[in-house]
């Protein structure tokens, strides 16, 4: 039976890595996938997912008006196979796209990979990962590390001048500021970088 997976992270584990390796592992076998990446994230080409360390893949766009289990329907009247669907930056899926990729795998038995962030840098859920945590079948973390040495679980954003920001709107790709992946303790303690 095909699954719902959810992968989580900090900013910065190696997610896209991870996702362009496993429709890598499914290719290679002749089995075909379908890639999808968020509209918003102009970080780098559009319609690919890329790793930074230096793959790639082209990838559908999704926004949050398109309904991912009528996309992939199309998909498979054209293709007739599909063996695995891949979501990079899910956090950036809707409530109802969610349970689209959960339809899609209950219904067309087709297994689902999300890989995205957990929270955003006030702390606060994100809409895709939130339903992700409640509806996946399996949820399982990628780890990275803070500074410090201890697993690093939340996200800093910081302005040009290197100050922390608390407040704003949740989704800025693609502004002046940065991210750092930290441990609990260190999202608390910092104020500046
Ligand atoms: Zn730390």
């Amino acid at each position: 039976m095909a699954k719902l997976y959810f992968y989580y992270s900090a900013m910065n584990a190696g997610k896209s890595t991870a996702l362009l390796q496993a429709s890598y592992n499914y290719q290679e076998r002749g089995m075909q996938t379908l890639l999808f990446a968020p509209a918003i994230d102009n970080r780098h080409k559009l319609g690919y997912i890329t790793s930074r360390i230096g793959l790639s893949a082209e990838a559908n766009l999704f926004t949050p008006k398109i309904n991912l289990l009528d996309h992939v329907k199309t998909f498979l009247s054209q293709k007739n196979e599909l063996k695995c669907i891949l979501i990079d930056e899910a956090q950036f899926l809707t409530k109802k796209q969610v349970l689209q990729l959960a339809t899609i795998v209950d219904r067309l038995n087709i297994p689902v990979l999300c890989y995205g962030l957990r929270s955003d840098f006030r702390a606060e859920p994100f809409e895709g990962s939130l339903y992700l945590l409640i509806w996946a079948d399996e949820i399982n973390e990628i780890k990275t590390v803070c500074y410090c040495g201890r697993k690093a679980i939340m996200n800093i954003r910081f302005d040009t001048e290197n100050r922390k920001i608390t407040e704003g709107k949740q989704i800025e790709i693609g502004g002046n500021e940065r991210y750092l992946p930290v441990c609990r303790k260190h999202f608390k303690l910092i104020d500046s970088f």
